[in-house]
Order: structure tokens, then sequence, then C-alpha cells
């Protein structure tokens, strides 16, 4: 495992920057989609299917390969690469295997009366170019799962992944093309903001984007004008919610890994961890007790690895510091002040006491930073746990299934996990999505599928 220095990302970021494609580039990448879209759209799911499987096969004999790519490119640990990126992405090309072709045939759909002799179904078409933005956190996995669901439903794909993560953009587009897709199936864009947006101009038929809530509006609003439908897997500020009679010991492990994975860099991250007061010290204890536990660095069996790039460790510390100033109380981990200049290497921190006002509760972190917050009735964190503007995903740690379930209808979130965390995205048969600020539409399953294609209601008169 090769060792991440702290100016490696930074350096292969300019190593790459930007020459932006010219307009002439992005012309040719949609006429050479447009043209084999013609194609594409008519083979069979089976055909595409086998694409797909290729794909897997190429993937999997190559998943040191990958894994390690991401490790250097994001500074996760190798061995999460692999889980949360590579896996993913296998299991859901399998799951498309198994399910694509039967899910869209077409649906048989009852004909009311008052159209005596009539048949209906539903059948699915697909939308034709599909543009995929993709973010930097889990530049594997959040670029190709959409893909593939895209591939599979009959769309040709541009590919736009983050510009933090080029090395990831190429081992891709190396990827698609050792599997020998032919021109123009998929292709992959290595580009900042400014190409995302010039693609978008020439007029995708979907558009698929992961990222920030902030980007997501200028995307929704630059396709209102042309009227793209859009899936957009924005922001999140999950809650954990432990119950005073939950496994400890399993709750103590869920919020760590929650809060710590990816250094705190995941979407799903738990960013608000609600424990029942009565519990709260020897929750608190135990907490501590495990952290320091924890093995950083770059070991293929770490458990955290480092940041990816600078500019977020200065947010994660200026949330920090607002809320350490406001009178929160630093539990585990490195006051600010003390962290090592151009270091990515950030300790994980337990921080209670937390004003309610402060961005650090009300903000994405997006950092290995885990407030912890009592709370004494079910309605009361119901409430507390619905007041962020973001709805991604949410978890409930108690060993009563029935409160678990009756909390879990409350939330108002996208994903809930019940005595687990952030998991449920590992599952292609769940539709993936966030409400609110969150997210609108969803991937993964059958909805997935269904978003990549046109639905056209079919009435037939024999
Ligand atoms: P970002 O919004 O800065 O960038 C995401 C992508 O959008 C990049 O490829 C970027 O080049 C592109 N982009 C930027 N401006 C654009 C524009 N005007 N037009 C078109 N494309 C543009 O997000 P990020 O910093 O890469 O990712 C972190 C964010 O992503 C966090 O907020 C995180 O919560 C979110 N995220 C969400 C999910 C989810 O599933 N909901 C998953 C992972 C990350």
């Amino acid at each position: 495992m090769s060792n991440l220095s702290a100016s490696a990302i930074d350096d292969r970021v300019s190593e790459y920057a930007w020459q932006p494609k010219t307009e002439d580039d992005l012309e040719s990448i949609y006429q050479r989609a447009r043209k084999q879209f013609s194609v594409w759209k008519n083979y069979s799911v089976q055909e595409r299917i086998v694409w797909l499987r290729k794909l897997r096969y190429h993937i999997a004999e190559n998943r040191d390969r990958i894994a390690n790519v991401i490790h250097q490119a994001t500074g996760k640990p190798f061995l999460e690469a692999l889980s949360s990126e590579v896996m993913m992405v296998l299991e859901s090309l399998r799951f498309l295997e198994k399910h694509a072709e039967k899910l869209l045939r077409p649906q048989k759909r009852k004909t009311p009366m008052i159209l005596f002799g009539k048949k209906s179904y539903l059948q699915f078409q697909p939308r034709g170019i599909v543009l995929v933005i993709s973010p930097w956190n889990f530049p594997f996995q959040l670029a190709m799962v959409p893909v593939i669901e895209a591939l599979a439903a009959g769309n040709c794909v541009l590919l736009k992944p983050s510009e933090w993560t080029p090395s990831v953009t190429e081992l891709m587009q190396s990827l698609f093309h050792e599997v020998g897709f032919p021109e123009g199936v998929v292709q992959v864009i290595l580009g900042d903001g400014k190409t995302g947006r010039e693609l978008i101009q020439k007029h995708p038929d979907f558009i698929h984007f992961t990222g920030s809530v902030a980007t997501g509006r200028r995307i929704q609003s630059l396709a209102a004008e042309q009227l793209i439908p859009t899936t957009l897997e924005l922001g999140g500020k999950d809650p954990m919610i432990v119950f005073a009679d939950a496994h400890l010991e399993r709750a103590v492990r869920g919020a760590l890994w929650g809060a710590f994975c990816n250094s705190g860099q995941v979407c799903l991250s738990i960013e608000r961890l609600y424990v029942e007061r009565s519990i709260l010290p020897v929750f608190q204890e135990l907490l501590i007790q495990s952290l320091a536990q924890l093995c950083q660095g770059e070991d293929i069996d770490a458990d955290l690895g480092s940041m990816t790039t600078m500019a977020q460790i200065e947010k994660v510390k200026s949330q920090v510091l607002e809320a350490l100033q406001q009178g929160a109380t630093l539990l585990a981990g490195e006051h600010p002040d003390h962290w090592l200049e151009n270091s990515r290497k950030l300790a994980p921190m337990l921080i209670t006491n937390v004003p309610n006002h402060v961005s650090l509760l009300n903000e994405e972190t997006f950092g290995p930073i885990l407030p912890i917050l009592p709370f004494d009735q079910e309605d009361e964190v119901i409430e507390l746990a619905n007041q962020s503007r973001l709805g991604l995903g949410a978890s409930v740690w108690t060993a009563d299934l029935q409160r678990a379930k009756r909390v879990a209808a409350q939330l108002v979130t996208g994903n809930v996990c019940l005595n687990d965390v952030i998991i449920s995205i590992a599952n292609p048969y769940l539709p993936y999505g966030g409400t609110k600020e969150g997210g609108i539409g969803k991937y993964h399953g059958a909805e997935g599928l269904y978003a990549f294609s046109i639905q056209t209601s079919i009435l037939l008169s024999e």
C-alpha cells in the first residue's frame, strides 16, 4: 500500500487541472452518444446485460487495483474502498443482471368497466442520453451505480465525475475501454463544475446528480429552463437515536462507524447522535473507550484514513471552532488549535453540550465530528431529528421493534436503518434517495430503473 503524502492529492488535481473541454469537444461527445443511442436502444435488455456482466467480471478481476486507486485518491482506507465502493458496484451489477429484464418488461394494468373490452399496460423505454454528475467522496460507487442502471435501462451515458478525484475518473475511463463497450455507449468526461454546466446546456435527456445542495439548486434551475428531468442526491445531517433499551455495545460500534467511516465524508454520516438521558453517561464512556481503540493511518486494515481535501478540513474546523466558542465541550479528539497544518489526518472528535443554533447541528459537516445530545421522550426526539432541512437518512436503536418501526414511520427522511447505520444504501433492492433538501427522486432497485426510463401508458383496443 502506498503512502499518501499530505500534498499528493493537490498535486494530482493540479496535474490534471483543467484544460476545459472546448465547445467542439462537448459537441462531438454528444454526437457520438446520440449516434450510438440509435443502436444501443434497440439492444434487448439481455444484450445490454451481457455487457454489464463483462463489466462485472472485469471489475471483480481488478478489484485490488480499483480499491488502491480510490484509496490513494481519497485517503480512505484500502479495505473501506474495497467494501464500500468496489463491492457495492459489483452487488448492483448482480442485481441488474438478475432483475433488469423482468422489471423492464411491459406491465399489465387493470382496465375499469367503463373501458370495457380494452387492455391496458405500462411500457418502459430508455430516456436517451443520461448525464451523470458525481462527487468525490465515493468517486467510484456514486458514479458507477447510476451509470450501470442507466445503461441497463437502454440509455447512453455521459459521466462527469468530480474534478477532485481525477485518477478515479481516468480509471473508470480505462475500465469501460478495457471491457470494450461500443463507442459512445458510455463516455467519461474529466471536468469541473463549468464542464458539468456546459454538458447540461447541451440538453441531455435526463440528469442524475449527486453532490451538494448548493450545486443541486444550480443544476435544477439550469435543467428547469430546458425542462430536463433530474434526480438530485444531495446532503445529509443524519440523526442517530439511541433509546435506553438498545444493545449498547452494538450502538456504540454503530455510532463510531456511522460517524467516522470515510472520515465522516459520507452523505449518510451520523452527524447528530441523540442518546436517551438515562444512559448518556455510560454511553459516552463506552464511546470514549471504543474510540481510543480505533486505528488511524495508511495500513490496509486501518479503521480510519484521512480527509480528502484541505478545503474540507477548513470547513469542518470553522464549524467546530464556532461550536466550542459557543459553549460546546470537547469530549474526545484534538482542539482545532492543535490540528497539524497541512495534514489531512484528522483525529475523530466527540462533542457535547452543543447549543442548538450552531452550524455544527444545522449544516452538513462532512468530517469526523460527532455531536452528542440528550433526549427524554420519544416525541421530543422525533421532533429534534426532523428539525434538519436535510432529510437523507436516520437510524433508530432500540430493543423494542414496535417502537423502532413507529419512530421510523414519523421520521421525514429518505432512508432509515433500524439497529444499524448507513448500510441501507448497500442493498440494491432498496430504492435510495433523500427528501427535503436531501434530494429529489430515487435510484437503486426497480425505482432506479424506472427513473432512467420513459414510462408510457398504453390503452389497447383490439
Ligand atoms: P459538489 O456539489 O461540489 O460537486 C458535485 C459534482 O458537481 C462535481 O462533479 C462537480 O464538478 C459538479 N458541479 C459543480 N458545479 C456544477 C454546476 N454548476 N453544474 C454542473 N455540475 C457542477 O459536491 P462535492 O463536494 O463533490 O460532494 C460532496 C457533497 O455531495 C456533500 O454535500 C454530500 O452530502 C453530497 N453527497 C450526496 C450523496 C447522496 O447520495 N445524497 C452522496 C455523496 C455525496
